[in-house]
């Protein structure tokens, strides 16, 4: 039998070179693993892994002729394989008029022609230029393509394994059936309607032409990412590839809130993490996303993994996957479909696949309306800004997109909380945004007040009247400009080139004992919020042992005249103390060891429990008696409160006795200015506008020291004409208008 093989095999090398198109020193093999403590060792003698069934142990893999021999060394006995795939590749590629797969020159020219026959939902682009100059293509697909709007974006791409094209294909019908019955078919016109999807059926153009999984450079694009860890890709010579390069600057510049790429090689929907084996904080929305796709494709639903779908660790480990990179550095719902086990399946067989695929692939995008969609407004102007959003869960922080200041995120049933923070403005937390199943859809106008400041230091001219204070061990607090030489260290400054940190040099030192001091008059005060850019990397915590208690971290307290109390961002910290830190008692709270590859980020802590006193805030690190790592870097603080300007003085003289309301004009066509005289200072005034069903469509709390707020409210595109009513409420005083739109 296995000579058999052989010379069949033999014959298929002898075609291959023949056609000269074809890698032609690497074949397919049949190898019976054990178990998966067997994986790690074949994985560093084969080329790659086509499939692998933990449950029968059973692997595909392509190895060279070294690879074959360390194989049979070690007794693992592989059986080489026919390798249809290369037939079908070599067939694909030497008649390219005679068969369904379009070759790259094929593709441009559908790409180009869908561009120009439907112009208004399609823009054709591109993300760059491949190792051999081919361009890669983007199909934009939307309604009002000419126009940035505030809808969720959605990325699906193909073969990106350059010998996987089965997902070009069915992205070019994708984008054939979107395009050709738009307007006709109710499904597909609510997709191109509501969201902005970006389509790159080909990622690999060079590897496809050359009907190999690599680029041009023999790299494997799919292990060519950032790693989330910290580290780079898994190839030991990486460096970052041009179709790679592209992909991140295209992406990092869009808002892609989901996505997904497509394989073959197996039957499976695959979601992150690759590289760890730690469950991803959104573990059971791609559960959930994945079995919609998998229970929508038989195939894969009853195939070889249990409902089709696998942990990408728990398949096999990768290093520097798209999934993994682009759901760490963009938050976005990143899964990979695998669509037939055949790398390069005969193109007789693609109707039956796309057949089986299509509901999957139209009900992904479907999923992708749903979410939340915000957008972050100023309170006074109703004009949209640049803000930041943490998410709670999956806890991270995103960036809203600009002009409409959208911001964008899938969620499961439940209740979540964000907390958003722009520059210049008071920041704020939402609480409370439910969703009563797992694919519904909120819509949220967060409105930011503009903020005064109490106090502000980018240290660059001065410490910014900070003070360290020393105990038993060293104080490690040090102001001035740090050495930034380590690659996996902050590498820049927030702003300018000086900052406070745990010892500038580089690491902080062992058994330290290290507060820094920011005293703040908060008497005149009685709102105050706490911002300011922070970076810190200490003695890593287990990321498989989450949640664990952490040697060396910081936390923040506040001191009063009367009482010292830890505060913490809205979101809380990451973990607890060991009793090996050396100024932190053992069990409080603390920010320890953070995500390797986390950027500069801002932190938030609210002090209006500490308002109309004087206070000290104090950054507290420890450590223990070994292990260093770089620490705590701190930037642009800053104390703010609601700002007083909104605030019109003339009526502090004459105040009303109630709440009182005007809204002009009224009705009103886009935009209206709701006026509201606030008797009692210095209450929060809560503004709330409901519809005829009493649903509320908008909601923000306002800071009134006193007289009259003003503000502008210009409702989101997505509500309709009708009879709204304004509710403007404080602790005692409660007052509802009318107010009628007609669009
Ligand atoms: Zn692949």
């Amino acid at each position: 039998m296995k000579r058999a093989y052989f010379f069949i095999f033999l014959t298929i090398i002898a075609l291959a070179k023949i056609s000269s198109c074809l890698q032609n020193d690497e074949f397919p093999v049949r190898i019976q693993l054990s178990g998966r403590w067997q994986l790690g060792e074949v994985k560093q003698i084969i080329m790659y892994v086509e499939d692998y069934s933990p449950k029968t142990g059973e692997m595909k893999a392509y190895v060279d002729w070294e690879g074959y021999a360390k194989l049979l060394q070690l007794g693992y006995f592989p059986v080489v394989l026919e390798d249809t795939s290369a037939i079908n590749a070599q067939y694909a590629l030497t008649h390219p008029d005679d068969v369904m797969y379009h070759n790259y020159t094929q593709l441009s020219t559908w790409a180009h022609n869908l561009a120009v026959s439907y112009p208004s939902i399609v823009r054709l682009d591109s993300i760059g230029p491949s190792v051999q100059g081919r361009w890669i293509w983007c199909l934009r697909i939307t309604d009002n393509v000419s126009m940035n709007e505030k809808e969720p974006e959605f990325f699906y791409g193909s073969t990106i394994h350059g010998n996987e094209p089965v997902g070009t294909e069915f992205l070019i019908w994708l984008c054939d059936s979107l395009t050709q019955r738009y307007g006709t078919n109710a499904r597909l016109t609510r997709i191109v309607d509501s969201l902005d999807l970006y389509i790159i059926p080909m990622i690999n153009p060079d590897g496809n032409a050359l009907a190999r999984r690599t680029n041009a450079n023999s790299v494997d694009l799919n292990r060519n990412f950032p790693v989330p860890d910290g580290v780079t890709g898994e190839d030991g010579t990486y460096s970052l590839q041009p179709e790679t390069a592209a992909l991140i600057s295209y992406l990092s510049q869009r808002q892609t809130s989901f996505a997904a790429n497509f394989h073959t090689g197996a039957v499976v929907a695959n979601y992150p993490w690759d590289f760890d084996t730690v469950r991803a904080p959104d573990d059971a929305l791609f559960i959930d996303r994945c079995l919609a796709y998998s229970s929508r494709y038989p195939t894969m639903y009853y195939g070889d993994f249990d409902q089709g779908i696998t942990n990408g660790y728990d398949w096999y480990e990768a290093d520097g996957s798209l999934q993994d990179w682009d759901y760490h550095e963009n938050c976005a719902l990143h899964i990979t479909i695998e669509l037939s086990n055949t790398f390069w399946p005969s193109d007789a067989s693609l109707p039956s696949i796309w057949a089986n695929n299509y509901e999957a692939m139209v009900h992904l995008l479907e999923l992708a309306i749903s979410g939340l969609h915000g957008i972050v407004i100023d309170s006074v102007t109703g004009n949209p800004i640049s803000a930041r959003i943490w998410f709670d869960q999956p806890g991270r922080w995103v960036k809203n997109q600009m002009p409409h200041g959208d911001f964008h995120h899938q969620f499961l049933a439940g209740t979540y909380s964000i907390t958003v923070v722009a520059d210049g403005y008071y920041p704020k937390r939402v609480t409370g945004i439910y969703f009563p199943h797992d694919s519904a859809s909120v819509n949220l106008t967060v409105a930011l007040v503009p903020a005064d400041t109490i106090y502000f230091s980018n240290f660059e001219a001065t410490n910014g009247g900070l003070t360290t204070q020393s105990f038993t061990f060293y104080q490690d607090w040090e102001w001035g400009t740090p050495s930034l030489s380590d690659p996996d260290g902050p590498i820049y400054v927030p702003s300018g080139s000086k900052l406070w940190t745990t010892r500038l040099s580089g690491d902080y030192r062992d058994s330290s004992q290290s507060r820094l001091i920011l005293s703040a008059n908060l008497t005149e005060h009685t709102h105050a919020a706490l911002v300011f850019d922070e970076w810190y990397r200490f003695q890593a915590v287990t990321w498989a042992t989450v949640p664990s208690v952490a040697h060396d971290g910081g936390r923040i307290r506040v001191a009063t005249s009367s009482d010292t109390v830890t505060v913490k961002p809205p979101w809380g910290y990451v973990t607890q103390t060991s009793t090996y830190n050396f100024l932190i008692p053992s069990g409080d709270s603390i920010f320890a060891d953070d995500e390797p590859g986390t950027p500069w980020h801002k932190s938030i802590i609210f002090l209006d429990e500490f308002c109309g006193q004087p206070i000290s805030i104090w950054w507290d690190f420890g450590s223990s008696t070994r292990n260093r790592q770089l620490g705590w870097y701190i930037d642009n603080v800053a104390i703010v409160e609601p700002s007083s300007a909104l605030v019109a003085n003339d009526f502090v003289e004459n105040l009303p006795e109630q709440v009182k309301m005007e809204i002009s004009p009224n009705p009103f066509n886009s935009n209206c200015v709701i006026s509201i005289e606030i008797a009692n200072v210095a209450e929060l005034l809560n503004l709330e506008i409901l519809d005829v069903n009493g649903r509320s469509v908008h909601e923000e709390c306002l800071h009134a020291k006193s007289g009259v707020l003003r503000m502008v409210w210009k409702p989101t595109e997505d509500i309709p004409s009708g009879i709204y009513f304004v509710n403007a409420k404080t602790e005692s005083q409660s007052i509802t208008r009318r107010a009628i739109l007609i669009r």
